[in-house]
């Protein structure tokens, strides 16, 4: 009899899944891994023609449409395929799979989800091709985790809508083609009937980049504001129904939790390998460092966290690909303990490199400034632990 028949437990890869994530182990090695550092560092110009470059490369291999309709070019995979593939291409270059995740995912999931026909057939193809970059307008100057005290309006003008605000914090801003803007339509509905999702194109009067930002790490992908003064949409641009944006865009957003736990999966891993070589090459006292249990201590515990980190992603994958209700805690759970674990790891990881850990000519420097986004970016830490703790109180409190 199988194990899995015996305990109807089954955390065996298929066959596909195994090759997927040699396929892309090997891709990303050779192809992602070895420009990491020179997007991170090199100018603005420089660094955008590597990140659209390694966004070409995927989309060739096929990552862009893991997670979409064939119709559209995509190849329709599982969610945990796609976290599979994903940890690869985060452990190569983390800034990387951020802008391919805004794009294939922040933009591209609402829009397999809710969009029309017509808009899928306009954006998809170029969106999975690599062609056209998407970006995902949420976050507000004033309207951050408290999204739905968002300014942005949209009033209706015959055939057409005119949008007016100040989206902050869009990755791809500077170079995306089009934004998928949440904004009122009105305002005493409420966020769950009165916000609207519009898919706004770069060319649309009165839409423009505004500030960019210079971060403490993801420095290869792009991050800006974006302005909307009287810009002007068609009927066409509303993505669903109106009044359904709020909406629309948490549901977005449980999937934006897995991507980023997956982010903070691959980075925290690339933290582990570079502590275990470097470990294995320094010596200290005569020996080589790895021989301290104050160091091998470290790798032990970087080991069970990024694989309970890895367990919890697939399991959030796995609820939400099977429709269970606790798909949402899962992902935050995910995304809570993945990052967190990522931030504590890189800071373990720096430490094992001692001085050269501070210099940037070790990956390690890069992959410690990159590990503190997983806290920040699709929902806090502290907004994470607000809805689990809500999940708990409202199955345990009585
Ligand atoms: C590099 C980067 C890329 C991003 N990309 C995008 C993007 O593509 N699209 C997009 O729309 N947004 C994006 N964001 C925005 C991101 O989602 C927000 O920064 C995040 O949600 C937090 O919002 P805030 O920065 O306004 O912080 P605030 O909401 O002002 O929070 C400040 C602090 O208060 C805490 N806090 C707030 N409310 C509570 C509460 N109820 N209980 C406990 N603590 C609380 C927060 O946890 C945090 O510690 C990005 C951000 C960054 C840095």
């Amino acid at each position: 009899m199988k194990v899995q028949e015996m305990t109807g437990m089954n955390y065996e890869l298929t066959e596909e899944q195994v090759s997927i994530r040699e396929n892309f182990k090997k891709f990303c090695d050779n192809e992602i891994k070895v420009n990491a550092d020179a997007l991170d560092r090199e100018d603005q110009q420089v660094s955008m023609k590597i990140l659209k470059e390694n966004i070409r490369k995927l989309a060739d291999l096929g990552y862009l449409g893991m997670g979409h309709e064939e119709a559209y070019g995509g190849t329709d995979q599982d969610l945990t395929s796609q976290a599979i593939a994903g940890e690869e291409v985060a452990r190569a270059c983390a800034s990387t799979f951020l802008s391919v995740g805004a794009s294939c995912g922040l933009f591209g999931v609402p829009l397999r989800m809710f969009g029309s026909d017509a808009q899928k057939a306009k954006y998809l193809p170029g969106i999975i091709k690599g062609e056209l970059i998407g970006s995902f307008g949420l976050t507000e100057p004033e309207a951050g985790s408290d999204a739905a005290s968002m300014r942005t309006t949209a009033v209706k003008k015959g055939d057409s809508w005119i949008l007016n605000g100040t989206k902050t914090f869009i990755t791809n801003g500077p170079i995306a083609d089009v934004c998928l803007v949440m904004a009122y339509n009105d305002k005493e509905a409420g966020p769950a009937a009165g916000v609207t999702a519009f898919l706004v194109d770069k060319e649309s009067p009165g839409f423009s980049v505004g500030k960019s930002f210079d971060k403490l790490g993801f420095k290869g992908s792009p991050t800006s504001e974006i302005v909307l003064e009287d810009c002007e949409v068609s009927d066409d641009a509303v993505l669903g129904e109106i009044g359904r944006g709020f909406i629309q865009a948490m549901q977005t957003l449980e999937f934006g939790r897995i991507g980023m736990a997956t982010v903070s999966l691959g980075i925290a891993v690339a933290c582990m390998q570079e502590a275990a070589k470097y470990a294995s090459e320094r010596k200290a006292f005569g020996r080589l460092i790895n021989r301290y249990q104050e160091i091998s201590f470290k790798l032990a515990d970087m080991m069970i966290m990024t694989d309970i980190s890895r367990l919890l992603i697939y399991r959030a994958c796995w609820a939400k690909e099977t429709g269970d209700p606790e798909s949402a805690v899962l992902a935050s759970c995910a995304k809570l303990f993945a990052s967190e674990s990522a931030t504590q790891i890189s800071s373990w990881a720096l430490q094992v490199h001692g001085g050269y850990g501070y210099i940037k000519e070790f990956p390690i420097e890069r992959l410690y400034r990159d590990a503190k986004l997983g806290e920040i970016g699709e929902g806090t830490s502290e907004i994470q632990r607000v809805l689990i703790a809500k999940d708990v109180l409202s199955k345990y409190a009585d």
